[in-house]
Order: structure tokens, then C-alpha cells, then sequence
């Protein structure tokens, strides 16, 4: 079976931004404006909503923000560009789509800080928006001027639009949109088709006996990283406690915790790891994936609980670097699938990948997420648990694409930006593999005291009981 290649595909590229310092604070600015149009116009759907009325939607507010920005306390909003704000606008229809359509909890208000990225359109009636010379690119942003970047890979394709972010390390990206993309041909894969066994830290088995081993820095790093919180979280106690509040209780709502010296570097040295823990998190799956798309043909993954395996690892950060991680490799294996013209079949997560004998077929209920080593007791043949996932990964995978049900681009909810706009999506809404996105970060600062996830995550079919 051949998959027709298509000529030309989207993509983007996501490069380190250099704003000079005036830029940096305009668009720190333009990112806290972000938040407040965000918080402004769910404001309004909710008192239209409270008056009885329907929910006013892009076009209603659009008029009002229009209004809202040529007039009274809110006209400083005119200095900035308007189009982050439209955008703005857009992801808050987008968020209730996703909701009403159940994919989503309810938009909620955007907390102080939580807005770090801006998405500016590249008017293609314009030429020169983007140059490059040598080692040094710029771009022409609305409002902002021209920011350098620094040049990492050539751009083809026509470019749409700047995703601009800044992560909590203080280091800038541009995550550019490009379509029309000319298609690379890709090389002929070694095999017809590949199994992955996805494990929870950060390992991966491939059915051919490929191990690929979880990036060691991060043991360390994951390592400092909670001794920095647990000594943030001192910090932040104690601060509780002078103000005359108990740290083991809910903080009441608007309270301001001032910041001694040692928390402000403790937080500085935190946002530095978890963006270094971040980078190798994806330069590690990145690996992985480029790896696995090269090998084969049609590459089988586990469709795994994702929430639900998180869940068993409990607390915050474990948690959301469990699921993150899959849903990420899955979505990098799909779009990088896409350009190459491969194909990944996705198995069903209740699918009992270790516990069945790939030799025989028998399934061995009695295995647990201890054994590593397993002598089946249907045929005797001894099995190294992931290779054997691996191996009946592949089969099902295959299995399941020749019924035609394996190939669902469908991506779970963690990780799950569509294929299109590939890997620097990430510096859009979603925040790049163990990054703390706001929620995230708050879990693991208050990582003393266990809160139970948000009910919007419990709607989640049962574990499927699978390693
Ligand atoms: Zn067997």
C-alpha cells in the first residue's frame, strides 16, 4: 500500500527571538493586555448570559472590544496592534466550541502571569516581512518593528503567521506557520512496519529491539527541581504564616504573598529548570520519533490512557510530565508521519499489548507492572515485557489499519494540537512538553498538599491496566 505524498504540506519553525529590550516590554505588555481582553469579553458573555440574553459571540465582541479601544480608561489598548486581539477573541470562541463539543473544561479567567504568547498575522500583500541574512533573520511585527532572530534552517513555504512566546526561563521564541511547504521525498524505510512501547519514564521499545533509553540529565534535574520547590514552598509557608494564615489551608482568594529575595531566586532558578528539563524532554522525543518515522512505514503506537495512567502517578509534576510526554511523542509522530508519507496506526488502549504472548497469543492475566521478564505459560517462551509490547504493538497496529480503524489522527487532549502548524505549536496555547503551564506550575509549587484534579479530568473511561 502506498500512501499518494502530497506535494506540498504546512509546517512551521520555531526559532530563538532576540526582541531588544523596548520590544521585550511592548510585548510583555501586548501579553498582559492578552489576559485582560481574555477576562473582558468572558466578563460579558457571562452578564449577557446573566440578563437572560444569548451568549454574544466573535462579531458582538469584536464591535465592543473596537469600542472599548477608542474610548475611556480602556484607550491605551490603542497602542498596541489590534490583531493579538482579535486573536485573542477567536481562542475564546474556539475554547467554547471545544467545550460544547465536550474536549474541553469551560474557558475559564486567565490568572496574573499566565499569558505568555501572541500570534501575529504576516500580510502576504507585503513583501519583506521576513529577511534573512547569514546567520541573522528579522521580522517585521505590527506594532513592534523588526525583531532579529537567530537562523537555524531555511524557510520555504509561504510564511503566515508569528507565534511569538516567551517561556518561563525568559528566553523568546517565534514559532513561524508556513504552508505550501514543498514536500521533501522520503527515503525508503527499512521496515514495513514498527511497534513503539511507550514506558512511563521516558523510555520507548521499538518491536525491532531498538531501546531507547530515558535522557539521564533529567533524573538530576527533576532532582533539583523539587528540592528548589520544597524550598520555595518553605518560603511561601512562612510568608502565609506571618500574614496569619495557616500554609495546610486553601489561600483565601486575592491574597497578595509578599516575596522574600529567596523565593524571587528560587522561582528564577525553577523557570530555568523546567525549561531545561523541557528541552531535553524534546530533544529526547524528538530522537525517538525522528527515529521511528524513518525506520518504517507504518508505525503502531499505543492509543494509552493517558489521564488515567497519570493519575496513578499522582502529584502534580510526575503527573503532568507522564502526560505530556506521550501525547507529545503521539503528536510528533503524526505530523512527522504526514511529511513523510508514512503512517501511524494507533491501537486501542484496551488492547492487552504486555500481558499477550507474542509467540502464541496467549494472554497472561496474571502478569503484573512488576514483571520484567515473563516465561509464557501457554507455550514457554521467555519474554522481555516492552519488546514483547512492542512486537504485539506492531501486529495490532497492522491488524487494526488493514480493518481500517487504525489510523485516527485524533490526539489525546495533553498534547493534542492537530499535525498542522507541527512542532513549534507548542509555543501557542499549549506549552511545550513539561513546561508548567499555569496549572501545572501551581501543582508542583503546592506540592506539599495533595488536591484532588479537577472534576473535568475524571471523565475518563477506567485504567486500562496496562504497563
Ligand atoms: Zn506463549
Amino acid at each position: 500500500m502506498s500512501e499518494p505524498s502530497p506535494p506540498t504540506l504546512d509546517r512551521a519553525y520555531r526559532v530563538r527571538l532576540r526582541p531588544t529590550p523596548a520590544q521585550a516590554l511592548m510585548l510583555r505588555r501586548i501579553f498582559g493586555a492578552r489576559r485582560a481582553v481574555w477576562n473582558w469579553a468572558l466578563a460579558e458573555q457571562a452578564a449577557a448570559r446573566a440578563r437572560g440574553e444569548k451568549r454574544p459571540g466573535l462579531a458582538t465582541l469584536s464591535a465592543a472590544f473596537t469600542t472599548r479601544r477608542s474610548t475611556g480608561e480602556t484607550a491605551w489598548l490603542s497602542q498596541l496592534p489590534r490583531e493579538p486581539f482579535d486573536q485573542t477573541l477567536r481562542d475564546l470562541e474556539a475554547a467554547w466550541s471545544r467545550f460544547f463539543k465536550g474536549q474541553n473544561r469551560r474557558p475559564t479567567r486567565k490568572r496574573f502571569g499566565t499569558v505568555n504568547a501572541a500570534r501575529f498575522t504576516l500580510d502576504q500583500r507585503r513583501a519583506g516581512l521576513v529577511t534573512i541574512a547569514g546567520k541573522t533573520g528579522r521580522v517585521q511585527l505590527d506594532g513592534i518593528g523588526r525583531v532579529r532572530f537567530r537562523v537555524t534552517e531555511e524557510m520555504t513555504g509561504r510564511l503566515r503567521s508569528v507565534t511569538v512566546s516567551v517561556d518561563p526561563a525568559g528566553r523568546w521564541f517565534a514559532s513561524v506557520t508556513a504552508d505550501q511547504v514543498p514536500a521533501v521525498a522520503a527515503l525508503p524505510a527499512e521496515r514495513s512496519s514498527i511497534g513503539i512501547d511507550l514506558g512511563l519514564k521516558d523510555t520507548a521499545v521499538l518491536s525491532d529491539g531498538t531501546r531507547v533509553a530515558a535522557a539521564k540529565s533529567l533524573t538530576t534535574k527533576r532532582k533539583r527541581l523539587r528540592r528548589y520547590q520544597r524550598s520555595y514552598n518553605r518560603g511561601r509557608d512562612a510568608q502565609l504564616q506571618a500574614l496569619g494564615l495557616d500554609p495546610r489551608k486553601p489561600i483565601p482568594k486575592g491574597t497578595r504573598i509578599p516575596s522574600s529575595n529567596r523565593m524571587r531566586k528560587r522561582k528564577a532558578q525553577i523557570g530555568r529548570l523546567h525549561a531545561q528539563v523541557a528541552d531535553a524532554r524534546r530533544d529526547h522525543q524528538h530522537q525517538l520519533t525522528a527515529m521511528a518515522v524513518t525506520k518504517a512505514e507504518v508505525i503502531g503506537i499505543e492509543d494509552l490512557a493517558v489521564k488515567a495512567m497519570g493519575r496513578s502517578l499522582h502529584r502534580g509534576f510526575r503527573r503532568s510530565v507522564a502526560d505530556a510526554g506521550l501525547g507529545e511523542i503521539r503528536r510528533q509522530l503524526t505530523y512527522k508521519a504526514a511529511w513523510q508519507g508514512r503512517v501511524v496506526s494507533v491501537v486501542d488502549r484496551y488492547y492487552p499489548s504486555s500481558k499477550t504472548c507474542s509467540a502464541c497469543g496467549a494472554v497472561n492475566a496474571a502478569l503484573t507492572l512488576r514483571d520484567r521478564r515473563w516465561v509464557c505459560p501457554a507455550c514457554g517462551v521467555q519474554h522481555d515485557r516492552d519488546a514483547n509490547a512492542a512486537t504485539n504493538i506492531e501486529r495490532e497496529a497492522l491488524r487494526r489499519l488493514a480493518e481500517g480503524s487504525g489510523d485516527s489522527p485524533a490526539t489525546p487532549r495533553s498534547g493534542g494540537r492537530k499535525a498542522r502548524g507541527a512542532d513549534a505549536c507548542a509555543a501557542g496555547r499549549t506549552s511545550p512538553a513539561g513546561q508548567p503551564t499555569a496549572r501545572k506550575r501551581e501543582l508542583s509549587y503546592r506540592g506539599a498538599q495533595r488536591r484532588p484534579p479537577a472534576k473535568a479530568e475524571h471523565d475518563v473511561s477506567p485504567p486500562a491496566g496496562e504497563g
